[in-house]
């Protein structure tokens, strides 16, 4: 076999035709376990300007701190909902942080199509009947899950 078709064969990603997913706004992603939703600096700014806070009542109201980093308070009495989630729908939405919206194209699951399989279980959103996502958009949030 000629050789550099070799390595473009090889090079492929699993998910070069794309993957079947579209996000129903179902809001199982934030809630169910415990976990992190990390906000970096320019995203504390954007949502305290979107709620109309100060930086530091939202963070006070809002974040905990973890180390050097903050993430958005959860509620464990209530399924340890994300606290901005409201009617199962996110009420941030159009400044909500990197890390949702770049679920779930992140390495973690992006790793094999295995885990992106497993991921079905907990996200409707992948399903085969839902129409396809390119790789090259795949591949944008990819990039910047990990910016
Ligand atoms: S679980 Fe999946 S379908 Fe539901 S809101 Fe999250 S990304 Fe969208
Ligand atoms: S910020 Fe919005 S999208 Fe992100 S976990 Fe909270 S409710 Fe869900």
């Amino acid at each position: 076999m000629n050789n550099k078709l070799k390595v473009v064969q090889e090079e492929k990603a699993w998910y070069e035709d794309g993957l079947n997913f579209n996000c129903t706004g179902c809001g199982k992603c934030c809630c169910g376990a415990p976990g992190y939703v990390w906000v970096s600096e320019e995203e504390i700014k954007q949502i305290s300007k979107f709620l109309k806070l100060s930086t530091k009542e939202f963070q006070m109201k809002y974040l905990v701190q973890v180390g050097d980093k903050f993430s958005i308070k959860d509620l464990r009495e209530l399924n340890h909902s994300c606290v901005f989630l409201k009617d199962y729908k996110c009420s941030i939405y159009p400044v909500r942080p990197k890390q949702c919206r770049t679920y779930p194209f992140w390495p973690s699951i992006m790793k094999s199509k295995k885990n992106w399989d497993d991921e079905a279980h907990a996200c409707e959103g992948i399903r085969s009947f839902y129409p396809k996502i390119c790789k090259e958009e795949i591949e944008d949030k990819l990039t910047q899950s990990v910016k």
